[in-house]
């Protein structure tokens, strides 16, 4: 597969890192896509496009030299409690590669068979959730939101007995690090500290080189991993994303959105909207993300504890003060997010109040989140092509009243129509993975062994941010026998 040879730095960190075994090779592989994008800037050999040696590797039955292939072992909390043994269960770090900018990154197989850490599971992935997170990841890629990217996805000619038997596949995904925070938890659970600081060091010097000059290097990890969940889950709100299932096993360290299970692009807003079939309190709802944020780096904090100061006491101390400072820097990336999503280019005290209101409105009427954004990127600065966006909602003097208020802010500042129009169409969406649509193209590979539609879906969400001509269904909201109402992990 590659020019660019495989190696593996994690499986320097020794033993009880993880778990050393090959895939377990699969029947008759296809491939379903490959990202020649991707693989083109990761310095990968196109050559061999859509060639048998691809579908091999892609598949797990051949292994690329030097990948030493591995499941990580990891804990985490899964909503709020902890579990001590998790771990790659049903994936395989194949190897890491270095990309032309000189990053590490790792390539990974899910759905590659049993590994140590499976429990009960059968280590493989169902067709339906690869092509979801091969659909939901990418297009998170071209949303401009940090995740892993798609390398591949295969079907492997087996079937995985779930409630009923289903067509068996493998996703390959690229992670700047699949550590997690759940990583870090498996070494505090077993009082292991000698590893936790062997897992940071790994981390400080393949992601975060910055921090190594730090008066205290250990402070400075958690800073930045504070910094970089706050702006991700900002970035997530800001497109009415739901990760579904934010246990601290599914928290990047290197803040990159992982692990794609029953996630959602919410349609009609509602500020607790919840689409998991396992989230029954809403504990990873919509606006619910932020504080969870918060809670799962509380965990990462006191993982790093004895390496931030001897004295527990004082480590507490300064940890929480970090700690502290996530919800002012959430609430700065968010605002800035929203100020921009207003076309607003200057900052003014009443802008937090505006973008608020905006969301009750749209809640209150049940307003399509996207297309909302997107019709108001549309409007002039006079009134007279407001009729699009006020057609969403049922109380007309409301949103009426509201786009009043905003006019007069955008007066406030010097901007012109087309500029500011234009800002607000490079981050407004016209296109989001909608739950229908996904479900749609599921339906006909699963059920017919037709991929056109997950093609064709794919293909208009390359280019999110513009308007397609003939792919208006695309943009629309589900039809009411279409909406979606619960996500799923798939496991
Ligand atoms: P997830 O819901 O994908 O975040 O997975 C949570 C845990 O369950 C991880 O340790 C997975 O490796 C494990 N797991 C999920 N599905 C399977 C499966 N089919 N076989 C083995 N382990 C699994
Ligand atoms: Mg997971």
């Amino acid at each position: 597969m590659s020019t660019n040879p495989f190696n593996n730095r994690y499986h320097d960190l020794g033993p009880g890192f993880y778990q050393s075994i090959k895939p377990t090779p699969v029947q008759s592989p296809e491939l379903i896509i490959y990202n020649q994008e991707l693989a083109t800037a990761l310095g990968l050999d196109e050559t061999v496009l859509n060639s048998s040696a691809n579908t091999a590797v892609f598949s797990g039955n051949q292994l690329p030299n030097g990948g030493e292939p591995l499941a990580m072992a990891y804990s985490g909390h899964q909503f709020g409690h902890f579990n001590p043994n998790l771990g790659d269960g049903r994936a395989i770090l194949l190897g890491q590669i270095h990309d032309p900018q000189g990053r590490l990154l790792d390539i990974h197989l899910k759905g590659t068979g049993q590994t140590a850490f499976s429990r009960n599971g059968d280590g493989r992935a169902a067709l339906g959730p690869v092509l979801r997170e091969y659909l939901v990841s990418e297009a998170m890629a071209k949303l401009g939101i940090p995740t892993t990217r798609a390398l591949a996805a295969v079907t492997t000619g087996e079937e995985v007995a779930r409630d009923q038997l289903l067509p068996g596949g493998i996703i390959t995904r690229v992670a700047s690090s699949f550590v997690r925070i759940g990583t870090f938890e498996h070494f505090l659970a077993r009082n292991d500290m000698d590893s936790i600081k062997r897992l940071a060091d790994y981390v400080i010097e393949h992601h975060y080189p910055q921090t190594k000059q730090a008066e205290n290097p250990y402070l400075d990890l958690l800073d930045v991993v504070v910094e970089g969940q706050a702006s991700l889950i900002a970035q997530w709100m800001q497109l009415g994303f739901i990760h579904g299932v934010m246990n601290t096993d599914n928290m990047s360290i290197t803040c990159e959105t992982i692990d794609y299970g029953p996630c959602a692009f919410m349609d009609h807003y509602a500020h607790n909207r919840v689409y998991s079939s396992i989230d029954h309190h809403g504990r990873y709802a919509y606006n619910n993300q932020p504080n969870i944020g918060l809670w799962n780096l509380s965990r990462f904090a006191e993982c790093l504890l004895h390496l931030i100061d001897d004295n527990q006491d004082s480590a507490v101390e300064v940890a929480q003060h970090r700690l502290e400072a996530y919800i002012s820097i959430y609430q700065k990336h968010w605002l800035s997010g929203m100020r921009n999503k207003l076309g607003l280019s200057t900052e003014q005290s009443e802008d937090k109040q505006l973008a608020e209101d905006l969301l009750d409105l749209m809640a209150r009427d049940q307003v399509d989140f996207t297309l909302t954004f997107y019709y108001l990127s549309l409007l002039d600065k006079d009134a007279s092509n407001d009729d699009s966006l006020l057609a969403l909602f049922d109380d007309a003097a409301s949103i009426t009243a509201w786009l009043d208020q905003w006019r007069q802010r955008l007066n406030k500042e010097a901007s012109q129509d087309v500029e500011r129009q234009h800002r607000m169409h490079a981050i407004n969406p016209v296109y989001i993975p909608r739950n229908h649509l996904i479900e749609s193209a599921i339906r006909a590979a699963e059920d017919q062994g037709d991929y056109s539609v997950f093609h064709t879906l794919h293909e208009v969400l390359q280019n999110p941010f513009e308007l397609q001509p003939g792919k208006e269904i695309y943009m629309q909201p589900p039809q009411p026998d279409e909406v979606v109402h619960q996500t799923f992990c798939g496991t």
